[in-house]
């Protein structure tokens, strides 16, 4: 499979290893929004949330909290971001479920998304639409 994660779970592709179990990868990302901006994925291809069962979400996400807290301790970042792009309009580019673990410093100057306000009556329009 052309998948550019698969080749790093394989070896085929070097990355350095942050962290690595029979199911999970995390390696530091090749173009980090700040140092030790790690991407921590499941090792079978799974393309988005939607795909992966929950026990495989549930194995990432601790080892997403394994990875935060080596930023926070080891790198002196006093939080971090964690992020999952999930489809390309959402920005996801490589079609691998991956969490980004992005450490963040004082005046890092990273800016997250813009907000915007509802108009009147839109949020409970939405929530008809999309409540569980
Ligand atoms: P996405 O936009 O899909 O959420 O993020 C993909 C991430 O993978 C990007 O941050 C990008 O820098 C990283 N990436 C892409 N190719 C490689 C690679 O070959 N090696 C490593 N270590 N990271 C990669
Ligand atoms: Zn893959």
């Amino acid at each position: 499979m052309d998948c550019i994660f698969c080749k790093i779970i394989s070896g085929e592709v070097p990355s350095l290893k942050v962290y690595e179990d029979e199911f999970t990868l995390a390696f530091l990302d090749i173009n980090p929004v700040n140092p030790g901006h790690t991407l921590v994925v499941p090792k079978k291809h799974l393309v988005n949330f939607e795909d992966a069962d929950e026990e495989t979400l549930c194995r990432l996400i601790k080892i997403v909290k394994k990875v935060g807290f080596s930023l926070k301790n080891n790198l002196s970042a006093p939080g971090y971001n964690v992020a999952v792009n999930n489809d390309p309009i959402a920005g996801q580019v490589v079609p691998h479920l991956h969490f980004h673990v992005i450490p963040r410093k004082e005046n890092d100057n990273i800016k997250l998304w813009p907000q915007r306000s509802y108009a009147g009556g839109e949020a409970t329009e939405i929530l008809k639409k999309i409540k569980i």
